[in-house]
């Protein structure tokens, strides 16, 4: 039997899209590879969901275009999605910076998109192993299921990010089938790794956090930095991996909103050593290590003008230049994906091929970290949702 539409792929975008189009009256069909739903909406924020973010607005997005993600973003609004969470009686708090999360689990989440499913009509097959796509006329699709036809197919198979969970280059192979170019992938919102230097001086502080601001290639994040056994991560630094790609340096204010100088002048006159001061500003143990590497600890009595001038610049500006990143096996999105000048802003339709849909993080269009990518997900569903 032929379907109206066709998604493949059931995470958030693909369910979203899929709603909005059963509630049309369009027969909708779900093809999913995985066992269930929504892998990654059930592990994102921790098993609790950061469903979207109150702030969230174009700023927020990286994008060759970036105008592109405006038209689906403004006609669903994270107002929208949380008058959906709110019907389905989930209860959820804000805890930082607009972004907001499930009171209990994810999992309500992923229950709610189901339940739109069923209202909708919406059909889902799980465990479906799409083959091949054609499209002679209608689009035809071989599956370890057999084979389905539809007017409208609506890629929504996500990003390459945390391949242990299902993710696939499906989408970007059926992009490229139908003419579709890609542009630049790698791995964002991701941990960075250390260089052989850094890695022998701070790869022992695992599990130390502290407030910096993470400047770079113009983008400045003031947040969490959490050191790992091989490099760095945390919210300052899986948001400031967006901007700055291999080669790139990352310049970290260890002291945000205070003065270094002022900080060690005011103890100027003392014979107290200086890691001893610092580390009433910092954790103790990353600056014994800071200190060895770049500003040997003296009492401050000892140190020249000049000389605490110098490590004052440094505590606000310290260079790291990362050796790499820990992969799309520990990236939480894919950075860039189809080239959104191929795809129309308000339907997402491919310019190429009719009845060809991309939504979600597919698209070349990647939030930062704290709801903004299910917010992308939701809103660029919904768009295609109102045409498939
Ligand atoms: C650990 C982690 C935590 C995250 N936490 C958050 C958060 O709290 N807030 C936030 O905004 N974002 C978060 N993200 C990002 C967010 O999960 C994604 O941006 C979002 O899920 C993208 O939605 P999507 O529908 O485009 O892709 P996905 O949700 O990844 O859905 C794609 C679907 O397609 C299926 N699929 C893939 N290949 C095939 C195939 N060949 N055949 C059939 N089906 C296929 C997949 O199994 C999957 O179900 C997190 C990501 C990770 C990895």
């Amino acid at each position: 039997m032929k379907r109206d539409v066709i998604v493949i792929g059931g995470g958030a975008a693909g369910l979203m899209c899929a709603i909005e189009a059963g509630k049309r009256g369009r027969s909708v069909l779900v093809l999913e590879h995985a066992e269930r739903l929504g892998k990654k909406i059930l592990i994102s924020g921790g098993g609790r969901c950061n469903f979207t973010n109150v702030n969230a607005s174009p700023e927020n997005y990286l994008s060759a275009n970036p105008h592109f993600c405006k038209s689906a973003l403004a006609r669903f609004t994270p107002a929208d999605f949380i008058a959906l969470v709110e019907r389905h009686g989930v209860h959820y708090h804000e805890k930082k910076l607009g972004q907001l999360f499930c009171d209990t689990t994810s999992r309500q989440i992923v229950d709610l998109l189901q339940e739109e499913c069923e209202t909708a009509r919406v059909e889902i097959r799980l465990n479906c192993q799409v083959r091949e796509v054609r499209k002679p006329a209608c689009f035809e699709l071989e599956t370890s299921d057999g084979r389905y036809e539809s007017d409208s197919l609506v890629v929504a198979t996500g990003g390459l990010s945390f391949p242990k969970l299902g993710a696939t280059d499906l989408g970007y192979r059926i992009a490229a089938q139908f003419g579709h170019t890609l542009a630049g992938i790698r791995p964002g919102l991701v941990p960075l790794t250390f260089g052989a230097e850094d890695q022998a001086a701070f790869g022992e502080l695992s599990g130390i956090s502290i407030e910096v601001n993470a400047c770079g290639n113009g983008a400045n994040f003031q947040e969490n930095l959490l050191f790992t056994h091989r490099g760095l991560s945390g919210p300052a630094i899986l948001q400031i991996s967006n901007y700055c790609g291999e080669g790139d340096a990352i310049s970290l204010d260890l002291l945000p909103g205070r003065s270094a100088l002022e900080l060690l002048a005011a103890q100027r006159q003392t014979n107290r050593e200086l890691k001893n001061v610092l580390a009433q500003f910092l954790p103790q143990r990353f600056v014994q290590e800071w200190c060895l590497r770049f500003a040997p600890s003296r009492p401050l009595n000892r140190y020249s003008t000049q000389e605490l001038e110098g490590i004052a610049q440094l505590l606000h500006r310290w260079e790291i230049r990362p050796a790499g990143t820990e992969g799309y096996a520990k990236a939480e999105v894919t950075l860039g994906g189809i080239d959104t000048g191929e795809l129309s802003s308000k339907t997402m339709e491919s310019r190429r091929v009719l009845g060809l849909y991309f939504v979600g993080e597919v698209v070349d269009v990647t939030g930062w970290l704290g709801g903004f990518n299910f917010q992308w997900a939701w809103a660029s569903g919904h768009a295609a949702g109102q045409f498939v």
